[in-house]
């Protein structure tokens, strides 16, 4: 069954706003934005039907559209690998001269965002859960395994993800650890040649369409260790993946997996820490959640906007109140005050690497993604304002992902844990420091403790 109303009419955008495209953006440099207009491009060309598609099946109830899903969202993957927009590595140079995080960020904006195409006059779909299926293969499942992978691993499980487009999937939150990482209970036990796997996760974006995963665990020892899984077509013996139906995000295919003993060689396990593994990719993940978030505020903005101009209330459009217009007018400027940011620490990472090591360039992206993201939860609370009942219906809150930022204020870690070790660090006194200003006193009077 169809839920929409036939009295309503879908929202349709249709002024060009040139402060809310990032092709107009004065700081993005000409090789940046031709590597964007050609995704834009490729976006209306090859993506916006698939997304339409997903966007259609979204207003049924009672009816199965899991599998119809799945189909739609896997191919989109294979056509942004094809294309190069999957897993910004193990890809040959590209011609525009740009960095690999950068074309990460500029895909992540411009998938969660669409964009007014002038060509077609309309408004080319952009779908946050979409770029969360690409986040989490093309990035937390290839870059901890690029990191660490042997050459027999690399062959083996980060080609066909990153080269070959298969689909890839990060399993780190459990029922009883998940912004606490380090209390994580899943085991990973050693035994002999082989290693098995007993334990559960939850929220693992692409779970059950994964053809592979990277599952942290504990070792024998007590310590976090990581280890890669194919998951054969989702057959592999004594696994078993299931939905976690979400309000937002629904296109994302969102998962409870559960190792009932899942043996795998112990070739499959990764050299080195798990903590030391999951934390490697976080500088660029927290970059890339923000540009996907900044994205998002972009299209609610351009719907706000639409809906302001349009509708009609006390013979007035709804833009004639200041209540309606000023969360706008602030959002936009918001919005682009953190794209200048996004620019600057995805071109600085690209220009140097080593700054992915750096703990005061992960604490700068760490603000980043709590900032954006809020802001696009922010953008969405005021689409919902300005819609009045119709924010309320799937009719409408579908065609906007309206719930989408509300998931991403959790995920890719909750922001106010960040929020929080993030101000006590401000407070943190430093032992070692009064240790080096003590150690000369007792020196000087005991020299013979040298
Ligand atoms: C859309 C989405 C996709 C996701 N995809 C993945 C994925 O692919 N792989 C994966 O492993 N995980 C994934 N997650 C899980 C996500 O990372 C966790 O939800 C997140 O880490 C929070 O853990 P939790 O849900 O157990 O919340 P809890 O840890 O139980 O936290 C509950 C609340 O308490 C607050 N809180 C907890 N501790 C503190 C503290 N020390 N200080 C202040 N506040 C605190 C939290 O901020 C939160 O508001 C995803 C989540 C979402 C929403």
């Amino acid at each position: 069954m169809d839920t929409r109303l036939s009295e309503f009419r879908p929202i349709r955008i249709q002024r060009y706003v040139p402060e809310l495209d990032l092709l107009n953006n004065p700081l993005l440099r000409s090789n940046e934005k031709e590597f964007l207009a050609d995704f834009y491009d490729f976006l209306e060309e090859e993506l916006d039907e698939d997304l339409r598609r997903l966007e259609e099946l979204n207003y049924l109830i009672e009816e199965p559209i899991q599998n119809k899903k799945k189909e739609i969202v896997v191919q989109i993957i294979k056509k942004l690998s094809k294309n190069g927009y999957y897993s910004t590595l193990m890809q040959e140079e590209n011609d525009y001269g740009i960095g690999r995080i950068m074309k990460n960020a500029l895909i992540a904006y411009a998938l969660c965002g669409g964009r007014w195409s002038d060509y077609s006059e309309r408004y080319i779909a952009g779908n946050w859960s979409v770029e969360m299926t690409r986040l989490a293969g093309g990035t937390l499942y290839c870059n901890p395994v690029d990191y660490k992978a042997n050459q027999f691993q690399r062959e083996k499980f980060l080609k066909p993800v990153a080269v070959d487009g298969q689909i890839g999937a990060s399993a780190m939150t459990e029922f009883n650890a998940g912004s606490d990482i380090f209390s994580m209970e899943n085991r990973l036990i050693e035994d002999g040649d082989d290693i098995i796997i007993k334990g559960k996760k939850v929220f693992i974006t692409n779970g059950m369409i994964a053809n592979y995963i990277i599952v942290y665990g504990r070792l024998n020892n007590g310590q976090l260790g990581a280890v890669l899984i194919d998951t054969e077509d989702q057959q592999l013996n004594n696994f078993r993946a299931t939905r976690v139906h979400t309000y937002g995000m629904r296109d994302a295919f969102v998962s409870r997996l559960i190792f009932d003993r899942v043996k795998v060689p112990k070739e499959n396990l990764l050299h080195g820490h798990g903590l030391d593994i999951m934390f490697h990719q976080l500088t660029e993940e927290r970059l890339i959640i923000s540009a996907e978030a900044l994205g998002d505020a972009m299209k609610k903005l351009q719907y706000s906007h639409t809906w302001a101009l349009n509708r009609e209330q006390f013979d007035n459009r709804l833009h004639k109140y200041q209540v309606i217009r000023f969360p706008i007018s602030e959002n936009i400027r918001e919005l682009n005050l953190l794209i200048s940011a996004l620019i600057e620490y995805a071109r600085e990472l690209d220009a140097r690497p080593e700054l992915g090591g750096s703990k005061l360039m992960a604490a700068n992206t760490m603000g980043l993604k709590i900032e954006t993201t809020e802001l696009a939860f922010q953008s969405s609370i005021h689409c919902f304002r300005t819609m009045g009942g119709r924010g309320f219906i799937r009719q409408y809150s579908n065609q906007i992902g309206l719930l989408d930022p509300y998931c991403m204020i959790h995920g890719g870690g909750s922001n106010y844990v960040l929020e929080d070790s993030e101000s006590r660090r401000f407070f943190k006194t430093k032992p070692t420091q009064r240790k080096k200003d003590i150690i000369p006193k007792i020196d000087k009077i005991f020299p013979e403790n040298r």
